[in-house]
């Protein structure tokens, strides 16, 4: 019987299995070909001043656009590109992409605003990334001010030494640092104080905490003290409701981004948004 068993299951799962491993192979192959095929394309995401209503950023968000899945969100495709190394050159262009259209705004006659985007952890970690990145801002000739990298809080609490002498390097370019996703790694006040960022980004699972502007969301507003304490920015993201909006503003807050104000928006409709805005 045992013996039976174990056979039933070698049986069941093998095909299983091999159907999974092959989509996978499929889906890497697509992934590869994304790239050259300009399958991919960034969505921007503006991020508001609470003390001036202005627009002072925007994140860019990569989605790829599959001929037959249509719209692909990163959180599905992002980790096999991970995984694959695939996520080098995707980043690259990525980043790119980015600063050639903050550039572009630029040059439209546009208030010069900031660019944040998304470093995974591979890309962080690469020997040359600071070469890279200063090889990009050099190409696409976006004043590196403007340009923001994010990095992920799990990023930062491994190996500090490390971690620090690489900001350090990105920081000598002349750009900006932000801890995306904040809060859901437990550093601390002075773990954080020898990394040479200039933003916390409170991560979104605390301000759909927020239901009321009275009450105390003790997370979001125990970020915010802090970021205050160590003279660090600090912007809300996931920001949907108007009460979480005139909360996060009254803890003192600087940033917000989320549906509250505006969802990822194509390029084209980012454009639109800045010209209604410098018309208003
Ligand atoms: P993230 O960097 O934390 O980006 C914020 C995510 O929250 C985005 O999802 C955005 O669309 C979403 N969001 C913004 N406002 C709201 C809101 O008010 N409510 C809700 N429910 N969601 C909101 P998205 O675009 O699907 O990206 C997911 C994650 O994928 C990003 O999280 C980031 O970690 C990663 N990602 C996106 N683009 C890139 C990229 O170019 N490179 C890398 N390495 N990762 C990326
Ligand atoms: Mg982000
Ligand atoms: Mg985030
Ligand atoms: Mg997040």
């Amino acid at each position: 019987r045992a013996k039976e068993s174990h056979r039933n299951q070698y049986e069941f799962f093998t095909p299983i299995m091999s159907a999974q491993a092959s989509e996978r192979l499929t889906v890497e192959l697509e992934l590869r070909k994304a790239l050259e095929r300009n399958e991919l394309l960034l969505m921007y995401q503006p991020q508001l001043e609470f003390k001036t209503g202005r627009v002072t950023g925007v994140e860019a968000l990569v989605r790829w656009l599959h001929p037959k899945r249509g719209m692909v969100s990163p959180a599905d495709f992002i980790p096999l590109a991970e995984e694959t190394g695939i996520i080098i050159p995707l980043g690259e262009w990525v980043l790119r992409t980015a600063c050639l259209q903050n550039k572009a705004w630029q040059n439209s006659g546009f208030a010069p605003m900031r660019i944040a985007v998304n470093l995974s952890a591979y890309q962080f970690k690469q020997a040359n990334i600071v070469q890279v990145v200063a090889d990009i801002l050099k190409e696409t000739k976006l004043d590196p001010v403007y340009l923001e990298l994010e990095i992920t809080e799990s990023v930062a609490m491994q190996n500090a030494e490390q971690v620090i002498v690489t900001l350090e390097g990105l920081k000598s370019l002349g750009i900006q640092v932000s801890i995306d996703d904040f809060g859901t790694g437990y550093s601390s006040l002075s773990y954080l104080r020898n990394f040479p960022i200039d933003r916390l980004k409170i991560d979104r699972s605390f301000i759909n905490d927020i239901t009321s502007v009275q009450g105390e969301s003790t997370i979001a507003a125990s970020i915010i003290a802090m970021a205050q304490s160590l003279k660090l920015e600090v912007i809300a993201e996931g920001v949907e409701t108007e009460v979480q909006f005139e909360f996060l503003k009254s803890k003192g807050c600087t940033e917000m981004q989320g549906y509250f104000f505006s969802k990822p928006l194509l390029m084209e409709d980012m454009t639109g948004r800045l010209v209604s805005m410098r018309e208003s």
